[in-house]
């Protein structure tokens, strides 16, 4: 069985200790310690690294009465060793978890809302609130959680056995049986946990809210303490100064500047959506002048065609994406009775005017089984994208097509 030093010395972070076994945690070396000072994961808190003398520890598993240490290479049974703990990566964790103890305090005792469960993140850390926790509520409880940082009160440590914690005033029922650890918040919180935590409330620094979320019919509110604050702080500095540097603005007019903008381009898109129309009709009229009838090449045994002519416009159409194919398409079919295939580079448009037997979509299907990509449509209208041909080969491919389509319907 370990002997956990954080239990009783959270600030420990160098310690001597005897290898008491030499295991393989998920394939890669461990060890096991008669004593450590490394922080399993447990309880929302993220575990500890450091060393045993010059081997690394990458990762440190809570196993019940064991602590399993998983090394970068072995270490022997017997071994007396020096352990080292990364202290910039415990302390973030002491402060985070000092300042949720805090602010999960500080929502429970002002607004009855109780802190359900807790997340600690590599960037960030949450607590799942019962309740919904309105801006207000949320800046009242961060207000007065860094009001007690700032006291700088004595954090303790205190065991109880269970009869004696069900007389003491906890934020939480406790989980587990046995004797109790309990963080004593001086005059502030008392719970049942067993992380490691700063030994006064000063050394979180601070408490920052970054955003809430509804979550599970709460609220999941995302928030950083002590030196995370100062990096968020950076963070946003740096891309507020970017976006006031690119609008030509004071920080507290970015939101404005972005709507202003959001609405020029809408207005633009409008304008140029009219526009395309336009161009739109223009190129159907242009194509369709330089269409022909009966232009798809026709066999010697072909049959006359009966009925009203229909004009073929099949054209390979680079420079259109598939609204403008689809827009050049309507316009051409609405405007004289004809049968319109555009390719473009990733999209293929196919349709017919209305009393026109074609099949738009039985066509652009022939072309995708035969060139790859996807699409789909009615008869009077398909639309396709990803054909792995080049526009001039799909619309060969296309007047072939309609050449016996032709010749089946007569047209
Ligand atoms: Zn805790």
């Amino acid at each position: 069985m370990t002997h956990r030093i954080y239990d009783t010395e959270p600030s420990c972070r160098a310690f001597d200790a005897v290898v008491t076994r030499a295991v393989e945690h998920e394939g890669r070396p461990a060890v096991i310690l008669d004593r450590t000072a490394f922080y399993p994961t447990s309880g929302g808190q993220p575990f500890d690294t450091g060393r045993l003398d010059g081997v690394q520890v990458l990762e440190t598993v809570d196993a019940g009465e064991d602590i399993v240490h998983v090394l970068s290479a072995p270490l022997a049974y017997g071994a007396a060793v020096r352990g080292q703990i990364d202290w910039a990566r415990r302390f973030d964790h002491m402060q985070q978890h000092t300042g949720q103890h805090m602010l999960s305090a500080a929502f429970d005792r002002l607004f009855d809302n109780r802190t359900m469960s807790v997340h600690m993140g590599a960037d960030a850390a949450t607590i799942d609130l019962a309740k919904a926790a309105p801006a207000a509520d949320v800046e009242r409880a961060v207000d007065e959680a860094n009001r007690v940082v700032w006291e700088d009160r004595p954090v303790a440590i205190r065991f109880a056995s269970p009869e004696e914690a069900a007389r003491l005033a906890l934020r939480k029922e406790p989980l587990r049986e046995g004797t109790l650890r309990l963080i004593d918040i001086d005059g502030f919180d008392l719970s049942a946990c067993g992380g490691t935590h700063v030994d006064r409330t000063g050394a979180v620094g601070a408490i920052a809210a970054l955003a809430t979320e509804r979550f599970r019919g709460g609220t999941r509110l995302t928030f950083v303490c002590g030196t995370r604050v100062v990096r968020h702080l950076r963070a946003y500095r740096d891309a507020v100064a970017g976006s006031v540097r690119a609008l030509s603005v004071v920080p507290a007019e970015l939101p404005a500047a972005v709507e202003r903008l959001q609405a020029d381009a809408r207005d633009l898109r409008k304008i140029v959506k009219g526009q395309q129309e336009q161009l739109a009709g223009h190129e159907a009229a242009r194509l369709l002048a330089a269409a022909q009838v009966g232009r798809v090449p026709r066999g010697a045994d072909d049959p006359p065609p009966s009925g009203p002519a229909t004009q073929i416009v099949i054209e390979a159409l680079d420079g259109w994406d598939a609204p403008g194919l689809k827009a050049i398409a309507t316009a051409a079919t609405a405007s004289a009775r004809a049968v319109v295939v555009l390719v473009g580079k990733d999209a293929l448009v196919v349709a017919r005017s209305a009393g026109v037997s074609t099949d738009a979509s039985a066509v652009l299907r022939q072309l995708t089984e035969r060139f790859g990509g996807r699409g789909g449509g009615k008869p009077d209208l398909a639309q396709g994208g990803g054909l792995t041909a080049a526009p001039h080969e799909v619309a060969s491919a296309a007047r072939d097509i309609l050449r016996s389509v032709r010749l089946e319907s007569g047209f």
